[in-house]
């Protein structure tokens, strides 16, 4: 049994976690770098170690040192939230080698799924559909036109280890092909050490819609629907919600349906993703599967009612997951604003400074997941996200009229923040009528900046 978790994150994930834990009388390990003395994941846990300096390769991606505290603070577990180490396979193996838990999936899914061509391999035995495309691309520039054609363009060229949006080249038509792909195989050696590119159709206006699924050590597999995350700046989620505004029932019946069958392909247990481009037509294809709990998770405990973190360490403790498909009922429409610490008049040049004031809105169906406070110095070492704005409501009108209600309520001073920028959001027609696309952001540029 769980007693004590080590959490190896920081910001706003550590807090999240970590409220979890005191909720289930479980004890909470901190770990923080130097710039992060002061952060709230410090305060909030019952014990807190120093990691190393600001970088994260030296704090939150040091794994000898976050395993050597492990085992100085005698925890039992490990939660690695999302990014940094959240799906390094490698960090899992050697967690569970230390003699502990790790909080997510086997070494071998997150292996896996982090390969996005050997994914789309498991998915296609699995019966899910995929987005038309190729292998793993070869040097020969002749047989590169003929897969291309073959897939017919535009296309995107993908790093097969690629992530957050990096590693991806998209081609109009066959004089960019070798060059691009040439461009696109040396990036993603620089970026992921691993130079494997491969192709996929271009599709014209999709949405991103994911499905989150549950599994545990006694191959339940359950999904929790779907969330829709089509609000996107630079292949980046800005804006989340749930149900989507977009998808038929039908539909949703057969994605959630297709989610499950994947996860339960490679005997998945844990809290995982399943991601899905949807085209205009509604087909839907499998994008990738992320293994750790998602930025954007709080819609679905919001509609669902359930907290995917305690669920993800009562599949850790190896017991079944305690409830069954049928008990799944979601209930009215949430949406998440990621707020930023980044300047939208600036081309989005990420702030660092003090926090000279903050009031967080209240009231009813608001959540706040955040981590910073008056007089908080906000660093330049990692990802500006500053906080998430969780809005439930009874259904999606009066959830974007809430939501309005929130950002203008919202208010912080001493770095630039999106807040104006996601309440023009609110305000576009497209938004309000909930009619975008992945485009949406991009299209609506004038109005938006
Ligand atoms: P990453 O793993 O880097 O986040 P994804 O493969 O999940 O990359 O894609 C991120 C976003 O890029 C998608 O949500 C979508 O907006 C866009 N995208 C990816 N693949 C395609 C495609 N084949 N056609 C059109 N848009 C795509």
């Amino acid at each position: 049994m769980i007693r004590k978790i080590l959490v190896a994150n920081r910001g706003e994930i550590a807090v999240r976690i970590i409220r979890s834990c005191r909720e289930s009388g479980i004890r909470s390990v901190a770990i923080y770098s130097e710039p992060d003395r002061t952060s709230m994941h410090v305060r909030y846990a019952d014990e807190a170690w120093l990691v190393g300096p600001g970088p994260s390769g030296q704090s939150y991606l040091n794994i000898p040192k976050i395993l050597e505290i492990a085992k100085k603070s005698e925890v039992d577990a490990i939660h690695p939230g999302y990014g940094f180490l959240s799906e390094n396979a490698e960090f899992a193996e050697k967690v569970r080698q230390a003699g502990l838990i790790f909080i997510g999936p086997e070494a071998e899914a997150i292996r896996t799924m982090g390969d996005k061509m050997k994914a789309r391999e498991l998915m296609i035995k699995a019966g899910v559909p995929v987005v038309p495309g190729s292998d793993k691309l070869s040097d020969d520039d002749e047989e590169n036109q003929k897969i291309a054609e073959k897939t017919g363009y535009p296309i995107m060229i993908k790093a097969s280890a690629g992530g957050g949006g990096k590693g991806m080249r998209f081609v109009e038509s066959k004089e960019e092909l070798n060059d691009a792909i040439k461009r696109a195989k040396s990036e993603a050696l620089n970026a992921f050490g691993d130079d494997a590119v491969y192709i996929e159709k271009y599709l014209k206006s999709p949405h991103h819609i994911e499905v989150q699924i549950l599994g545990d050590e006694h191959g339940n597999v359950v999904h929790l629907f779907e969330r829709e995350c089509s609000v996107q700046r630079r292949h980046q989620k800005v804006v989340e919600e749930t149900p989507s505004p977009f998808i038929t029932e039908e539909v949703r019946k057969a994605m959630t349906d297709r989610a499950v069958a994947a996860a339960a392909s490679v005997k998945y247990a844990g809290a995982g993703t399943v991601e899905f481009l949807v085209d205009a037509d509604m087909n839907f294809y499998f994008l990738e599967m992320n293994t750790r709990l998602q930025v954007e998770h709080p819609i679905t405990e919001r509609t669902t009612g359930v907290d995917l973190v305690k669920a993800q360490i009562r599949i850790a403790n190896g017991e079944p997951l305690a409830f069954k498909q049928q008990d799944i009922r979601k209930l009215g429409h949430a949406i998440e604003c990621r707020i930023y610490a980044e300047d939208p008049d600036n081309n989005f040049m990420p702030g660092a400074g003090r926090v000279l004031h903050i009031t967080e809105p209240l009231g009813l169906g608001v959540r706040t997941d955040g981590y910073i406070y008056e007089g908080y110095d906000i660093t330049v070492f990692y990802d500006p996200m500053i906080s998430k704005l969780i809005i439930w409501a009874q259904n999606r009108e009066e959830a974007v009229e809430r939501m309005k209600r929130a950002l203008y309520e919202y208010k912080i001073t001493g770095v630039k923040t999106n807040i104006q920028f996601l309440e023009r959001i609110m305000n576009t027609p497209e938004f309000r009528e909930g009619k975008y696309d992945t485009h949406f952001i991009a299209n609506n540029e004038d109005y938006l900046l």
